[in-house]
């Protein structure tokens, strides 16, 4: 007779995925989503989000220097060697500058980013505990949560700040919360990865330097898991009955997608027969995640 064998934990089966950005877009409008997820129709890169990719990968490499070296000047030295890599990443980028002039307008801007991220903290006295870390669960009915922290700190107390950078205004108290969501996104995950509810969300608003900050609790992560899965239903409603409504609201403007929008006259094209895999882009794909979340979820 054979030895009963060892229960076996088997990966559970991914039905869907969803990062912040993505369920951000389906709540702002089902339409967007169904442009950018199913019908993954290309969107034109901004100067805004080109410089949000910027900075962010500034902000990542200054803590591969040594703490006393993380100064001001440092950060802006290392502007120009990260345009150069993502204009070798990504050519179309050199299409958003008619000029030189253009470019070096547009190349302070971004220190001046880096300055008000120096007016909010000081780098020499930080070592983060991760920079750029993907985070994923996949949750017990097969929605996989998948997402790109920018740093997380732990104090010597093993406690958790989970930071995020901004390059857009901070939000007006009503949107709050909206802006909040996609810091609750990465706290649910890392909880329900590590066993450890963050003790802090730090939101950094480098453009008008400001902070906002929020303590979750696992009551917060709940909820929040709630919503998602509530989300994931709605999508896969829509989805089975192909309808994805638009939702026009001031945000409209910075859609790449009116031409095909019914709400400003357009068609969207047949729905795809097959409906794309649950993927969600991995790191090396950086550049298209952060400008995808400039414009949907700052
Ligand atoms: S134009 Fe507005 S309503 Fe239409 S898809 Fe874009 S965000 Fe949605």
């Amino acid at each position: 007779m054979n030895a009963p064998t060892a229960p076996v934990d088997l990966p559970l089966p991914v039905v869907g995925s969803l990062s912040p950005s993505r369920a951000g877009d389906f709540m702002t409008c089902p339409l967007l989503f169904r442009f950018r997820t199913i019908d993954r129709l290309p969107q034109a890169p901004s100067s805004a989000a080109t410089r949000g990719t910027v900075v962010h990968a500034v902000l990542e490499r200054l803590y591969d220097l040594p703490a006393a070296s993380r100064t001001l000047d440092a950060a802006c030295a290392l502007l120009g060697p990260e345009w150069e890599r993502l204009r070798a990443a990504e050519p179309e980028v050199d299409g958003l500058f008619a000029d030189d002039a253009e470019l070096t307008a547009w190349l302070r801007s971004a220190r001046e980013l880096l300055a008000g991220y120096f007016a909010l903290e000081d780098p020499t006295r930080l070592e983060p505990a991760e920079r750029e870390r993907l985070v994923e669960v996949v949750l017990p009915g097969g929605l996989r949560l998948r997402g790109i922290v920018d740093r997380v700190d732990r104090a010597p107390t093993g406690d958790l700040r989970v930071v995020d950078y901004k390059t857009g205004r901070a939000p007006g108290e009503a949107f709050e919360g909206k802006a909040l969501f996609q810091m609750k996104f990465y706290a649910l995950v890392l909880w329900r990865t590590t066993g450890t509810v963050p003790r802090l969300l730090q939101l950094m608003y480098l453009g008008d330097r400001e902070v906002l900050r929020y303590s979750p609790d696992e009551a917060d992560l709940l909820a929040t898991e709630r919503k998602l899965l509530a989300l994931w239903d709605a999508v896969e409603r829509a989805t089975q009955l192909r309808e994805f409504r638009p939702r026009p609201s001031k945000l409209c403007g910075w859609c790449d997608h009116q031409s095909l929008c019914p709400s400003f006259g357009g068609t969207p094209p047949p729905f795809p027969e097959v409906v794309p895999g649950p993927e969600v882009p991995l790191p090396h794909q950086r550049a298209a995640v952060l400008a995808a979340q400039e414009r949907a979820v700052d």
